[in-house]
């Protein structure tokens, strides 16, 4: 069936520099528009303030000594009033002359510095690490002088350069004494019951102490509020990452625009062309095989003997009713599905595996699993609980358990690419796609000695759509495991491709998803949140979403390999000019 939407196969042109500002040589300056030198109208308007203040509070002193209402003002008053604004409205703009000059001189926004963009930031840097004492040379350093008297401004050079924090003498106190290491840094939020004035001043006061400048790094505009407690401690800003489209992804009938983040050029392009070949295929299908988060706490007995003992009870189906109330009192969602255990001499490895709605539910599991741990005291009093993690679980890290039990949600996604499709939009054949796959994701990762490694990329694919959602991006360990499978059906004609991932680890609630730009990003795919129908659908349905993108990932590298496309892209295009087939595995 042909695809409803139909697609320019025109390639994505290469961006070019349309214009080029050097951040050190241009010689214009704001104060270039003044009517007089700078000096002279600084002199001016530094006069007719003080005068004007002078004016005023004399004025007030006598309204006060003959009782007169403050708000009965004379036409004098009146004109100071007006001058008083306009000098100090002028002495602003000195003192922030630098950021006045950066709103007039602003680059456009669609000038591209390629080459020369890192060599001229680290002169940025170089300039506001100058002004800082280098701390870091040596750790017993005296501490570095302060700055002039508040309000000290905090201007963010960042390329937009609009925000600008402004710190005032009390904070000038807490920052003090925080480079003092009189008020420990990580106490700012509880004292001030500011999370953004928390932040500025930690970050002032790490520049101050490490002398090192984060004038990249931005401060402004973002909700320090919603990290509190939950999803990072200590900020000093944020990093910046770009989030790009592909698709429309054709999944199940459905289509979803995937949200990536990442900084590796030609990834999006990349599986935006994957996504055309499937939608133009008519659509992957991906069925989700399990769904079950594991943790696996280790203990320890006097014996072998006792250790088995436990083993025994655990994996007693008549024993599972009891164990399933115990686990499952201290969540609505968490449900346990099942125990398995593995045995190390007198050492125990309990591996939990329970349902945990749309969380993705480690928090759940592990609070399910010390439930059991103390029902377990009673009868098992010589069992010493090691850690409520002991890595049979196993998280974050490459482990086959995971592998060939499965964690989280088992999905595995398959489409039928038509042969012309192969030809028009990959440029390949389904011979050469089936050949290269046997030889390089199966037979050279088998070589490799590969655990859940038979792809091409899945993790370039699962890590940006983990940033862009608000998953846990160290999860991407074992959520990539992935075998890519291809084979030649419909006579040779058309290619069959399918990904297998047994453990794709995503929530729609709880840790980063919560967050606004991670939270708008699960929005867009229509998986935001707790689902009101069925607790469980909306992960579940990331899970599906995620392998699909996978799919389409493999499908494009795959294809500008068996091109030849990855090589002569490398020797042809140079930074600033790229081949959208191109990726890296
Ligand atoms: P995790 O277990 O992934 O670390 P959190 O503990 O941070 O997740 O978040 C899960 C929380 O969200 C739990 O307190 C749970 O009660 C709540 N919650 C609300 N709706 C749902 C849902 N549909 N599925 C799972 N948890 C939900």
């Amino acid at each position: 069936m042909e695809a409803p939407r139909l697609y320019s196969t025109k390639r994505v042109q290469s961006l070019k520099p349309t214009k080029k500002i050097p951040l050190e040589e241009d010689p214009t300056k704001a104060s270039d528009a003044l009517p007089l030198p700078l000096h002279l109208t600084n002199a001016v308007f530094f006069t007719l303030f003080f005068s004007v203040v002078y004016f005023l509070l004399s004025r007030w002193r006598e309204k006060i000594r003959t009782s007169t209402p403050l708000h009965v003002v004379t036409f004098s008053e009146i004109i100071a009033i007006l001058a008083f604004f306009t000098s100090f409205i002028y002495l602003l703009g000195f003192f922030g002359l630098d950021f006045v000059q950066s709103l007039v001189f602003r680059p456009s926004p669609d000038v591209w510095i390629a080459e020369d963009e890192e060599e001229e930031n680290e002169v940025l840097l170089a300039k506001e690490d100058a002004r800082k004492v280098p701390c870091g040379q040596a750790l017993d350093c005296l501490l570095p002088p302060l700055p002039p008297a508040a309000p000290i401004v905090t201007a963010q050079k960042v390329f937009d350069e609009k925000p600008v924090t402004v710190l005032t003498e009390e904070d000038e106190e807490i920052i003090k004494s925080v480079v003092a290491g009189t008020t420990p840094s990580y106490s700012l939020e509880s004292n001030l019951g500011d999370c953004k004035r928390a932040a500025a001043i930690r970050r002032e006061a790490l520049q101050r102490l490490t002398g090192k400048s984060l004038s990249g790094l931005p401060l402004d505009g973002f909700d320090y509020e919603s990290i509190l407690g939950q999803c990072c401690e200590m900020p000093v800003g944020y990093v910046q990452i770009p989030v790009g489209i592909a698709g429309p992804l054709l999944v199940n009938g459905r289509e979803y625009s995937v949200p990536m983040a990442t900084t590796e050029g030609c990834l999006v392009a990349s599986t935006n062309r994957g996504c055309k070949a499937i939608h133009l295929s008519g659509g992957a299908t991906s069925v989700l095989l399990k769904d079950g988060m594991t943790r696996a706490p280790c203990v320890r007995f006097g014996t072998a003997k006792r250790a088995a003992d436990l083993k025994l009870y655990l994996e007693d189906p008549d024993n599972f009713e009891t164990l399933s109330v115990v686990f499952n009192r201290s969540s609505r969602f968490g449900r346990l599905q099942g125990i398995k255990c593995a045995i190390a001499g007198k050492n125990l490895y309990i591996r939990f595996t329970c349902s945990t709605g749309d969380a993705m539910g480690m928090n759940m599991v592990s609070k399910g699993v010390q439930n059991v741990l103390d029902f377990l005291q009673t009868d098992f009093p010589d069992m010493d609980v090691i850690g409520i993690s002991g890595n049979y679980c196993s998280d974050k890290k490459p482990a086959a358990v995971n592998w060939i039990e499965g964690r989280g949600k088992s999905v595995v996604c398959e489409v039928i690419i038509k042969g012309d499709v192969v030809r028009k939009v990959l440029k390949t054949s389904v011979e050469s796609l089936v050949e290269l796959n046997m030889l390089k994701n199966l037979t050279g990762s088998a070589m490799a000695g590969a655990l859940g490694g038979f792809n091409a990329h899945a993790s370039n694919i699962v890590a940006a759509i983990y940033i862009a959602t608000g998953q846990d991006p160290a999860q991407n360990v074992e959520s990539s495991h992935c075998i890519t499978m291809m084979e030649a059906v419909n006579e040779g004609k058309d290619l069959h491709i399918s990904v297998t991932m047994p453990s794709i680890e995503v929530g729609t609630v709880g840790g980063g998803t919560q967050l606004a730009s991670q939270s708008a990003c699960l929005n867009l795919l229509g998986v935001k949140g707790a689902s009101k129908e069925t607790p469980g659908a909306n992960a579940r349905m990331l899970a599906t979403i995620v392998a699909g993108a996978v799919l389409a990932g493999e499908l494009s590298l795959m294809s500008a390999i068996a091109a030849g496309q990855l090589v002569k892209s490398h020797m042809k295009y140079n930074r600033s000019s790229k081949d959208v087939s191109k990726g890296s595995s």
